[in-house]
């Protein structure tokens, strides 16, 4: 917020993967049981653990989150399908964001940021969520990539120091 991260009253600002996915489907409910000790979080859709988990349940076959999007670039039913999920499901979640905040930017993290076809993708799924007549939000892979959570932590503990910041992102 006005180029500062919203840390918040409780520190949990941005806490949203222990929120519930937004706009469920009658067969999302509950969800899958999350660590948390709820059901339906988030984090248990949009993870790639969650993707794998979805697509293990749809197809009674475990691949990685990794595996099936490599799967449904070759056209293969089960992983197109299961993809089609997620990006439904991560649009619904990020517009439940949009209509709290409002950004100037949405920034993908994480290992599924590097799906370009999902970030391409994901603009038109977001729009019919979002209460407005208008949605041209811009939708960005990470510069960082899926070590930004750690170069995040790296600056919740107060330095600045990019080589500090590279030693904790190739341990990651
Ligand atoms: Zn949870």
């Amino acid at each position: 917020m006005n180029g500062r991260a919203l840390t918040g009253r409780n520190a949990i600002a941005g806490e949203w993967g222990h929120n519930p996915l937004p706009w469920p489907r009658d067969d999302e409910r509950p969800g899958p049981a999350c660590y948390c000790g709820r059901h339906g979080c988030i984090e248990t859709w949009l993870s790639g653990p969650g993707l794998a988990a979805d697509y293990g349940r749809a197809s009674g076959e475990s691949l990685t989150g990794e595996q099936i999007v490599v799967a449904a670039k070759s056209g293969k039913a089960a992983a197109v399908a299961a993809m089609a999920r997620y990006l439904d499901r991560l649009g619904r979640g990020i517009a439940h964001v949009v209509n709290v905040l409002d950004p100037d930017v949405i920034v993908l993290g994480g290992g599924l940021s590097r799906v370009d076809t999902l970030v391409a993708a994901l603009p038109e799924r977001i729009a019919p969520y979002v209460f407005s007549d208008s949605f041209d939000t811009p939708v960005r892979a990470s510069r960082h990539g899926d070590a930004s959570g750690v170069r995040g932590a790296a600056w919740l503990w107060g330095t600045t120091d990019a080589s500090a910041e590279a030693r904790i992102a190739s341990q990651h």
